[in-house]
């Protein structure tokens, strides 16, 4: 079954060249083309429509008469032009030396167009692009229902500015978003209170002088710049834990791994991005 649903027509172009002004594409001009597409910046494209339909989902194939009109989309040329590549027997563009920003301009046509070939690729491409790129990555995976995407993405987000990312992603995802993001708040929060001393110092006391200058230096290292630090709080413990000498006393070595634990626990039950639901 066709879903022409995102497709509209334009009135027939004259005498077939099109009109003044609008370009052709060089790649996309064949002789023998049955159907032509028009990109939101005026490039038509010349096409076949057996190869659309082998290729897509969506795209009208011979069975419907386009009635020689243009079809309009919404995407621009540059676009248009790789995702049409993905619709020809011929190898495929693999999209190495492609940027970011077209890369993703290219997954959202693939995927509403239901262009497969294309749709493996630049899943592969944005999965890579995770760590330069989590937001936008984290909104294409959640559009398009990558869950394991989703989950890889989400922790790189949680210091975006809430309006920052209800803008960019309406407030279906943003919901989500907001409730994961509490977890990473409470795990924060738990980061700044000061941990139970389980073994005492000589004389009763919790702390010797090598605790203050530790614990204050873990809460702001973990606070440093936002909340991104809490994703590798054990390192940051650990790493602050030789260098402030706290490993020379044995009562607070052992409070600073007791506390370690705790948070890296608290941590390993934050809920992944994927399974959080919305109240009905
Ligand atoms: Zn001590």
């Amino acid at each position: 079954m066709i879903d022409a649903s995102h497709l509209e027509t334009l009135p027939p172009l004259t005498g077939g060249d099109g009109e003044p002004g609008e370009r052709i594409s060089a790649r996309f001009s064949s002789a023998n083309s049955d159907v032509m597409i028009r990109s939101s910046d005026d490039v038509v494209f010349k096409l076949i429509r057996r190869d659309l339909a082998a290729y897509s989902e969506i795209f009208p194939g011979e069975d419907v008469d386009t009635h020689n009109e243009v079809v309009l989309l919404t995407e621009d040329a540059e676009t248009l032009e790789l995702l049409f590549q993905y619709t020809c027997r011929q190898p495929l563009p693999i999209l190495d030396d492609v940027p970011f920003e077209k890369v993703a301009k290219l997954a959202e046509a693939a995927e509403k167009y239901r262009v497969f070939s294309a749709m493996a690729i630049c899943q592969i491409r944005m999965k890579a692009a995770v760590q330069q790129h989590p937001l936008a990555v984290l909104g294409y995976a959640a559009r398009h229902g990558y869950a394991s995407m989703c989950d890889e993405a989400a922790p790189l987000t949680i210091d975006t500015p809430s309006g920052t990312f209800l803008q960019a992603f309406g407030p279906a995802i943003f919901m989500k978003w907001v409730l994961y993001r509490d977890e990473w708040i409470r795990l924060h929060h738990m980061t700044l209170k000061k941990p139970r001393a389980y073994q005492l110092h000589k004389g009763g006391a919790e702390d010797c002088e090598l605790w203050a200058p530790f614990f204050q230096e873990v809460t702001v290292a973990l606070s440093d710049e936002g909340s991104l630090p809490l994703l590798g709080l054990d390192k940051v413990i650990e790493s602050l834990m030789a260098s402030k000498s706290v490993s020379s006393c044995t009562q607070c070595h052992s409070r600073a791994t007791n506390w370690r634990r705790t948070l890296e626990t608290a941590r390993g039950r934050i809920p992944l991005f994927s399974t959080i639901r919305l109240p009905e």
